[in-house]
């Protein structure tokens, strides 16, 4: 019944919140890697960007003083965007796609990078506070935080997308556990995600630790996890470069978004 429910709100919605044309056009202009994706795949990012943008709150982290920061029409949608780019080829239909979202509500954006506090218990037993600059951050059944000028930053054409990266994370964490590989539909297609991603890791962070000065982002090497999130960002953000780097991870993480972001469109219909 909840289901139901939600799913004829999610096709209320849709009706009623249409992006207009001219901030639709102005956030694929500022997004090069989507200029070349199929019309029928973007009239279905374009929905699912309405029903992010009417069931999440992008806020901003700074609302007064000298950094304050006010969030724009034309931020929400590029940030909606971007995070809808994860889900384009996901469900049967959009307000199914949008599950993959469900359980949280909050985007918050900070004028620069934002610390993150947390503790740590030292070898004598005293604890310390440490605050971390950082970029971006999403929580589990919480918020994704993110830095403007950091999300700014990525429209280069460098492989880089922050939002792609933290909601990445946000796949990740669906099965409940920050491994690098997102749910799957069986166990046979969880281990060969696994095998393959596993593999790939350990290659990028043997050429890392050998100095190579590597064209995916080295903070890939950090966790198993960014590598997840980082190889996502370049999968969307510079597919070219993800297959000729890691052509097996493309390949599985083309069959878990069912998008082929070098042609544009989506691979099948689920
Ligand atoms: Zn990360």
């Amino acid at each position: 019944m909840f289901d139901w429910l939600k799913t004829k709100r999610r096709e209320r919605a849709l009706a009623s919140n249409a992006i207009p044309d001219d901030e639709w056009a102005a956030a694929l202009h500022a997004l090069p890697f989507l200029d070349h994706y199929a019309p029928d795949a973007l009239a279905r990012l374009r929905q699912l960007t309405t029903l992010f943008l009417v069931e999440k709150s992008i806020v901003s982290g700074a609302t007064s003083g000298e950094h304050a920061l006010e969030v724009t029409p034309h931020m929400r949608v590029l940030i909606a965007v971007q995070a809808c780019l994860l889900i384009l080829g996901r469900g049967a239909s959009v307000t199914d796609a949008m599950r993959d979202y469900d359980g949280w509500e909050n985007v918050v954006v900070y004028p620069g990078d934002f610390p993150r506090t947390h503790d740590f218990e030292d070898e004598a037993g005293v604890v310390h506070r440490l605050d971390e600059p950082i970029a971006g951050e999403s929580w589990h059944g919480g918020p994704v935080l993110l830095s403007w000028p950091a999300v700014e930053a990525g429209y280069d054409e460098s492989g880089m997308a922050l939002v792609i990266h933290e909601f990445a994370h946000k796949i990740d964490m669906l099965d409940g556990e920050v491994n690098g590989v997102p749910p799957m539909p069986s166990r046979a297609a969880h281990d060969a995600f696994s095998a393959t991603i596993k593999a790939a890791y350990k290659d990028f962070c043997a050429r890392v630790d050998a100095g190579e000065e590597t064209a995916i982002d080295p903070y890939a090497a950090e966790f198993i996890d960014e590598f997840f999130a980082v190889t996502c960002e370049v999968f969307f953000a510079e597919p070219d470069l993800l297959q000729h780097e890691y052509a097996d991870c493309f390949a599985q993480l083309q069959r878990y978004f069912c998008i082929d972001p070098i042609a544009g469109a989506i691979t099948k219909s689920q």
